[in-house]
Formats: structure tokens, C-alpha cells, sequence
């Protein structure tokens, strides 16, 4: 079992053409896969079923989090009371001031798959997560895209799973290792379990 996955997508992303039927909240509580689950729906879904959706994961001891697609959605994101946010960071003037908005909440904030999305790490701000994704790190030079930013960050590994398969973090744990990154345990225990 692995400590922490807060990057996790369900049928509550039903648009996401990589989600499968299968990949329900009842089957990720049953294949506990890690010992702290945060659930990571994209954003563009939530608000009509926002209630159903944080009381179901909840009732589980998930966490309930987010993934936001772009800056213009973070003003409404964060009038919804997410345990924490994740956030596609582009590069572009308007998505690290989506960055910097979220940071400020005083929220844990993820930025996910940052090279895949071409984000600048010099321009994110420090007191955001970054995320080692399992599904796209190893797409690229990820040892000269971290590197630098060892000492700038904190850092998580996220799954990014669309799929029951996906529930792992084996290229994410190698990746991580060969950077030397310990990476953070944001939440200590199941949501509720008073850790
Ligand atoms: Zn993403
Ligand atoms: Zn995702």
C-alpha cells in the first residue's frame, strides 16, 4: 500500500473520455491502494453535483480536492470548500496568477504534471506542491526539468488514475528516487480520522 494518492479521478469526471465506468468511488474504496485517497475530479463537473460529491467522499475517508483546468475557474473553485486544490499550470501570464490565487487560500495546492503542461517552476508559487505524476513523468527529461527546483519545493507523487489500472505510483517512486525527493505526506490519515 502506498502512503498518499490525492490525484485520483472518477465517474464524477463522467466527460473525461480516459475515465471508465469502473472507476467508481465504491471500487477505489475497495482496492485501497493507499492509506490517505484524496479524489481529484476535474472542476468542470463538480459544481452541479458539488454536495452529493463531498459528502460521498467523505463518507468514505477520501479527501475532497479538485483538478482545475485553467486560471479563469479558479475564482469559482475557490468558493467551494475543496479540502485542496489541483491545478494545470500553463505557461502563461494569467495561469500563474491562477496559482498564485490558489496558494493563497491557505489550501494545500498541487501543480500536476507541470512539465507536461510546460509550466516555468521559477514562476509557481513555493508554498505549491509539486507533483510527480505517474502517468507523465517519464514522457520527458525529467531530470533536468526537476532538478533545479529540488530545493524550492515540496513535492507529492499523484497517479492520476482515469482507470482501476492506473491506481499506482510505480513510475512515480522511481522517478522520485532517482531525484533523491522524499516527497510530502500532505494529509496524515483518512479525511475524519482526526490525523
Ligand atoms: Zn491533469
Ligand atoms: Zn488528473
Amino acid at each position: 500500500m502506498i502512503d498518499q494518492d490525492l490525484h485520483i479521478h472518477t465517474v464524477y469526471s463522467h466527460g473525461d473520455p480516459a475515465i471508465e465506468p469502473q472507476q467508481t468511488p465504491d471500487l477505489i474504496e475497495s482496492l485501497a491502494h493507499a492509506r490517505v485517497i484524496g479524489i481529484s475530479d476535474h472542476y468542470e463537473y463538480l459544481p452541479p453535483v458539488f454536495d452529493e460529491y463531498r459528502q460521498d467522499l467523505h463518507s468514505r475517508g477520501f479527501w475532497c480536492g479538485c483538478e482545475i483546468n485553467t486560471g479563469a475557474e479558479v475564482p469559482q473553485a475557490l468558493e467551494l470548500p475543496f479540502d485542496y486544490y489541483i491545478y494545470h499550470c500553463r505557461d502563461r501570464d494569467s495561469e500563474y496568477r491562477g496559482a498564485e490565487q490558489l496558494a493563497d487560500s491557505g489550501k494545500p495546492v498541487i501543480i500536476s504534471h507541470p512539465m507536461a503542461m510546460g509550466a516555468d517552476l521559477n514562476r509557481v508559487p513555493t508554498g505549491c506542491y509539486i507533483e510527480v505524476n505517474n502517468r507523465y513523468v517519464w514522457k520527458g527529461d525529467y531530470m533536468a526539468y526537476y532538478t533545479p527546483h529540488l530545493d524550492r519545493f515540496r513535492f507529492v507523487l499523484g497517479s492520476d488514475a482515469h482507470k482501476p489500472n492506473w491506481l499506482n505510483h510505480v513510475y512515480a517512486i522511481y522517478a522520485a528516487e532517482r531525484l533523491g525527493i522524499v516527497p510530502t505526506q500532505i494529509f496524515d490519515g483518512p479525511y475524519g480520522s482526526g490525523k
